[in-house]
């Protein structure tokens, strides 16, 4: 229905290898890991495709953008969220995110407002739209031992 609000929720998580910079939510950062994945691995970017997706009802990014698809191989992440937000624009517009990355280094505190300004940019939307936050695993696990890193992203959006 017109004016409804939903919410869609996006998880990923992907290996981290030897090598940086590290690219997440689109913005380089200086790291001597980097995320691994058949695309370039954005956690962030993944979990924000898989939100809006799941807000519109319209499947996954593994629907989307099969890993067995040698066209996605190595891709940049954003070609995903462009074709999402081209999937989902007559159905929703968006309101609001809130972003978890689960990371045990680098301290990504220092680059928050350049990864929140850049998926401003990418999503249409003014900066205090986006909320992100990063937590530590206490040295646990696959991301306590900065082997993963993973990203969860809660988003609302208004039916169109
Ligand atoms: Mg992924």
């Amino acid at each position: 229905m017109n004016g409804e609000f939903r919410t869609g929720i996006g998880y990923d998580k992907h290996r981290l290898i030897a090598g940086g910079p590290l690219v997440l939510g689109g913005i380089p950062i200086d790291f001597d890991k980097k995320l691994s994945g058949h695309s370039d691995g954005d956690v962030l970017l993944h979990a924000v495709v898989d939100a809006l997706l799941g807000a519109a009802a319209l499947g996954d990014i593994g629907t989307h953008f099969p890993d067995t698809d040698p066209r996605w191989k190595n891709a940049n992440s954003e070609i995903f969220l462009r074709h999402a937000l081209g999937l989902t624009r007559k159905k929703v517009s968006i309101t609001f995110l809130d972003c978890i990355i689960l990371a045990e280094k680098p301290k990504l505190a220092p680059h928050f407002d350049a990864i929140r300004a850049k998926l401003a940019t990418l999503l249409d939307l003014t900066i205090d739209k986006i909320s992100l936050k990063a937590k530590t695993e206490e040295g646990l696990g696959d991301i306590g031992s900065c082997n993963a890193m993973a990203a969860f992203v809660a988003i609302t959006v208004k039916l169109t």
